[in-house]
């Protein structure tokens, strides 16, 4: 071998490998060896090496077998960049033909010998020489006669006789495993594990340690944590008389430690077991990372083949990184990045047993990640009356709208036909961290009918019970085995690192005092939007609001707004308790009015029961309030200036609540938020309006309070008027939902219908609902924040829609100079930690 060749290396603790160059394992094995841990003699072959062995160019055997002298046998195994894009299977017992075999008949015993042989011949025929694998896998003796039966075999189906050359052998082996690298299937299966198109393949050469024969001999792989907790367990299988991955296959491997179910390695082998712990805690403390390693066994002496990460749930991941930063291996900055942020929701969340059976029904939009189990109901009536029996039921709607809300809180998940990442089912049920599957248009909704039929013909009725998986988007039948939340002590200590990071804040989106709970106990820093709307929907307080719509004059809305200012007043006054004087911003009235109208003829019945009117008369007034397209109609800040009296009551109540809440506790600085704005003169409209209400509720209590006014961007004009319209305020937040909406002209609550096949297709890279839109989008974003923050240098600027928690968009509010994002109570923790490594 020409030792400065940097193509083909053997590994030395300075040869010049790396990953980049030679793949994930070969530089684990040189770590190994720098450590002094016993690893077989091997040679790496760089990605280009194997490269060009591909493309028909050979190296010099002779010089590649040259280090590993004359009668050892040879393994190869792959060595990519990441051990995750996989690679072809190891061959083992290279090198072996009739004369070794003889040799080791006599040190290893006839049918020890046979067996290496065998196995090598199977295994070269079906992977090296590609003959037909049905032939060599039926022969089931080993030893001596199935050896024979191969070898006849070969020699049938090859029409030679098994090659005798070791040479030749491993350059067929190097050119099979070269070759299966540059396949198709090979290529488009480590594409999806997020490889790139031109990911090189290293091979290591390895010389053989037996895992049969004399002594204590066999082969495994252990390590010192549980895959699914992270806590200390020395995991993992040995098996007595096998050779590489055999131990994982069958059912007979032995324990590891003593244990009394049966023979252990410990018991077998104490002084083996003893060195593969003290040898697996280096690899931890040195490689710096909890290490599972592959071993052989032989006649009592471990020799080590690999060492990777050791595969772990998300819940492991955290205490794996935590418990390596408290002992002092790696820095707090590193844990944190050795954890994806958007995996953490599995630990907020119940989740399907990843290792249970799922008998699925079908597939729909995960728009609500946690799992559920309960009784299928089909209104929100009968999701209360189910939850007031302590029946968990799934609400299945064909879309949700305000009207069930309370079916949402009473339900334990919830399921549409329609809808996309950002409908009302979706967003609310982030909001309140219920599982919800949007889009699920796979099954057959027949809502009179009161069925549900799957794609397999199976139908489902009102009382069925079925599984509902927000996290993956599938709706299972029956009760699917499920894991409890873990915010655990070593979560808290992330997160807490976590924070001393980060340098933008976060806040949560929270409506109800629930979700100001849950944003508290995941330490956000505050209210970045509460929307007003959800609170009119308690039955006490719907009858009033209707009430205030049917009123005839400007005193018959203002007797029925007098009515609800004092629940609205007791509905901020709460939230600022809970908040305990962190900011809160609450967001004036935005839907339309008729969102709060019944929209069948049983409920204008009532209506016009409680209101005492003619059933015609109330049937015209709504008909008469229904718009083409309410999203773009009398919505927001446009109901704000045509029927003033709304704002004027939540301002009021606004600022009551900030006194009392105040007296009692942290002083409170409430900011007020103006929906839906496209104009600067809306905003002077408003705000001239709500001052006047501070300056008469500080008259009329003698009390001082300070508040901020801001905008909210979701039109493309306010954020491209974002000059005009900050000088006017004090923040501007952008409501990321609606401005993807109106940018695109993509309706959030349709979208669903063709965004799976856009998203294939190609025509957006992603659904814009759920990734922000940075090139479109994106530009208002910066646009407005920089026209903004010229015409008023001290303007806060946040981001509120659903965007608020994703990775990608803190990274970009934060470049754009943002101060805070918001986003559901529930993704707090994950947007603290991708924050957190941004700024790392
Ligand atoms: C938005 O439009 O981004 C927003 C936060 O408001 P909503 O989702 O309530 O329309
Ligand atoms: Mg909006």
């Amino acid at each position: 071998m020409q030792q400065d060749d940097p193509h083909i290396t053997l590994i030395t603790p300075t040869a010049p490998v790396a990953a980049k160059t030679h793949g994930g394992r070969a530089k684990c094995l040189q770590r190994l060896v720098r450590l002094d841990l016993p690893v077989p003699r091997t040679v790496a072959l760089s990605f280009d090496a194997v490269h060009q062995i591909a493309a028909g160019q050979m190296p010099d055997m002779g010089d590649l077998l040259a280090p590993f002298g004359n009668a050892a046998l040879l393994c190869v195994r792959p060595s990519s960049e990441d051990p995750d894009w996989g690679g072809p299977g190891a061959v083992l017992n290279i090198g072996m033909n009739d004369a070794v075999h003889a040799d080791l008949a006599d040190r290893l015993g006839k049918e020890a010998a046979a067996t290496l042989y065998l196995r090598f011949v199977q295994s070269y025929a079906i992977h090296v020489a590609r003959l037909d694998p049905d032939t060599f896998e039926s022969i089931t003796h080993t030893g001596p006669a199935g050896l024979a039966a191969a070898l006849d075999a070969y020699e049938d189906e090859a029409e030679e006789e098994f090659p005798q050359e070791p040479a030749v052998q491993l350059a067929a082996v190097l050119r099979s495993m070269a070759r299966a690298w540059e396949g198709t299937t090979a290529r488009l299966l480590r594409q999806a594990k997020g490889a790139p198109v031109d990911a090189g393949l290293g091979l290591v050469v390895q010389e053989m340690v037996f895992g049969v024969g004399q002594g204590e001999s066999g082969s495994g792989v252990i390590q010192l944590v549980s895959s699914e907790t992270g806590l200390p367990q020395i995991t993992g299988r040995y098996l007595s008389q096998s050779q590489g991955r055999d131990a994982l296959r069958g059912e007979a491997s032995l324990y590891l430690e003593r244990d009394p179910r049966g023979p252990s390695l410990e018991e077998l082998a104490p002084q083996a077991f003893a060195d593969l712990i003290e040898y697996t805690k280096l690899m931890r403390v040195k490689l710096r990372a909890e290490m599972q390693a592959e071993f052989t066994i032989e006649n009592g002496k471990v020799w080590l083949l690999d060492g990777v990460r050791v595969p772990r749930s998300t819940r492991a991941a955290v205490r794996i990184a935590v418990q390596l930063a408290t002992d002092g291996i790696i820095p707090p900055q590193e844990a944190l990045m050795r954890v994806d942020p958007r995996m953490l929701s599995e630990l907020l969340h119940r989740q399907v047993d990843p290792n249970a059976p799922r008998d699925r029904l079908a597939r729909g939009i995960a728009a609500s990640p946690g799992a559920a189990t309960g009784r299928i109901v089909f209104s929100a009536s009968e999701a209360q009356a189910s939850a007031s029996r302590d029946e968990p039921c799934i609400l299945v709607r064909r879309e949700t709208s305000p009207e069930d809300i309370r079916g949402m809180h009473a339900a334990v998940a919830v399921l549409t036909e329609r809808g996309g990442m950002t409908s009302h089912a979706a967003v609310i049920g982030r909001g309140l961290g219920l599982p919800c599957v949007v889009g699920a248009t796979e099954l057959r909704f027949h809502l009179r009918k009161k069925t549900l039929t799957a794609p397999d013909g199976r139908v489902l009725r009102a009382g069925d019970v079925i599984t509902v998986d927000g996290t993956s988007g599938e709706i299972l039948a029956g009760a699917a085995p499920l894991l409890e939340s873990a915010q655990d002590d070593t979560f808290q200590t992330l997160m807490g690192w976590a924070d001393a990071e980060r340098d933008i804040a976060v806040r949560a989106n929270a409506d109800t005092p629930a979700d100001a709970l849950t944003a508290r106990n995941f330490n956000a820093e505050g209210i970045g939007l509460c929307r007003t709307e959800h609170m009119f929907f308690e039955a006490d307080r719907l009858i009033v609001m209707r009430e205030m719509i049917f009123a005839n004059t400007a005193q018959d809305r203002r007797a029925a707004l007098e009515r609800l200012l004092p629940m609205q007043r007791a509905d901020f006054t709460e939230l600022f308790r809970i908040m305990q004087g962190q900011p809160v911003c609450i967001r004036l009235l935005d839907p339309p009015l008729h969102e709060f109208l019944p929209h069948d003829r049983a409920g204008h019945r009532e209506l016009a029961d409680a209101l005492d009117l003619p059933l015609s008369d109330v049937t015209r007034r709504v008909e008469a309030l229904g718009e083409y397209n309410p999203m773009l109609g009398m919505r927001g800040v446009r109901l704000g200036i045509t029927v003033p009296e709304i704002y004027d009551m939540q301002a009021r109540a606004i600022f009551e609540a900030t006194i009392e809440a105040s007296r009692d506790g942290a002083p409170v600085v409430p900011e007020i938020m103006i929906p839906l704005v496209s104009a600067k003169r809306e905003v002077e409209l408003v705000k001239t309006h709500i001052d006047a209400v501070a300056a008469a509720v500080r008259n009329e209590t003698g009390q001082k309070f300070d508040y901020r006014i801001g905008v909210m961007v979701e039109t493309p004009r306010a954020a491209l008027r974002a000059g005009d319209i900050a000088p006017h305020c004090a923040f501007l937040s952008f409501g990321t939902n609606d401005l993807t909406q109106m940018t695109y002209g993509l309706s959030r609550d349709d979208a669903g219908r063709f965004m799976s096949t856009y998203v294939q297709q190609g025509v957006f890279p992603e659904d814009p609902f759920h990734t922000l839109d940075q090139e479109g989008v994106g530009e208002l974003l910066r646009l407005a924040a920089e026209r903004g923050r010229a015409a008023h240098p001290d303007l806060v600027l946040s981001i509120c829609g659903e965007h608020g928690g994703s990775p990608e968009s803190i990274d970009f509010c934060r470049a754009a100079g943002f101060d805070y994002v918001s986003c559901s109570p529930f993704r707090v923790p994950v947007a603290r930690l991708a924050a957190a490594q941004i700024a790392v």
